[in-house]
């Protein structure tokens, strides 16, 4: 699976800082905020890879708990298989406690937490503790009718989770992840009356979250219906950060 934040960094030598508050002062950490099937994860790989930033993405997170079948994953399993949010203090417990271990990284990407203002707030409060900050969030703006669309033709591999789309970034051989050979799959929340309810979920919950980070002048939101590379494209022109 493609789990990050759990403290592993592609690239330690690339590093930054040679003390804790010269790292912190200098931490990159960014935040996808978009729809399900807006892109967030395509982006944030690309990301990712290219600034050597942890992604921590709290999808991966719960299915890597589901598939464990750890307390947590037994908790967690109902709201995800049906398509609702997971209660608030069970996340955020979840998610603080991975950040607390993230040690001595050039920054990390959020993908998909936090979802919720009350998510929002308890981050913001963890990321002061640690005295760094959220520096940027992306979010990724797609109309209703073509998140439908992605998430119906999303494919999903079972390795590492590479993500597909059957028409738009289809795979050379169907059913098989060009870049690792493993099983491409279907998530049992992307068929029908899932999709929808995470749709409504977001549109009437999270996307309130642009308010509260374009109050604290943080916000880019980006053209989400162009192609994979001229969002990413955007997304660079926007970043105010540097290249590793
Ligand atoms: P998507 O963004 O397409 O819904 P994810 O893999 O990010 O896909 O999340 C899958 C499911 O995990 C969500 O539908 C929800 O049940 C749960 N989930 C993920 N992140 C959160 C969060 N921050 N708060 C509550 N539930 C979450």
């Amino acid at each position: 699976m493609n789990v990050g934040c759990n403290g592993a960094v592609d690239n330690p030598g690339q590093r930054i800082g040679r003390n804790r508050t010269q790292q912190e002062a200098h931490a990159m950490n960014l935040m996808l905020l978009g729809a399900q099937g807006s892109g967030k994860g395509t982006q944030g790989a690309l990301l990712a890879s290219r600034f050597g930033l942890v992604l921590c993405a709290s999808g991966d997170m719960l299915r890597e708990a589901m598939a464990q079948d750890t307390l947590i994953g037994q908790q967690v399993r109902p709201y995800v298989d049906q398509g609702n949010l997971v209660p608030d203090e069970l996340m955020i417990g979840m998610v603080l406690e991975r950040l607390r271990g993230l040690k001595d990284v050039r920054g990390i990407i959020l993908d998909g937490f936090p979802r919720t203002l009350a998510q929002a707030q308890s981050l913001d409060a963890r990321l002061a503790e640690m005295g760094t900050s959220i520096a940027q969030v992306i979010y990724l703006e797609v109309p209703r009718e073509l998140l439908l669309s992605r998430l119906l033709d999303r494919y999903i591999c079972r390795a590492h989770g590479h993500i597909y789309n059957l028409k738009t970034n289809p795979p050379k051989t169907p059913g098989i992840c060009d870049i690792d050979g493993s099983e491409l799959y279907q998530r049992v929340d992307d068929q029908g009356e899932q999709i929808q309810q995470r749709l409504n979920i977001f549109f009437s919950e999270t996307l309130q979250l642009t308010d509260y980070y374009g109050k604290q002048g943080k916000l880019i939101t980006v053209d989400g219906t162009q192609s994979i590379e001229v969002v990413n494209q955007a997304i660079l022109a926007d970043l105010k950060v540097t290249d590793r």
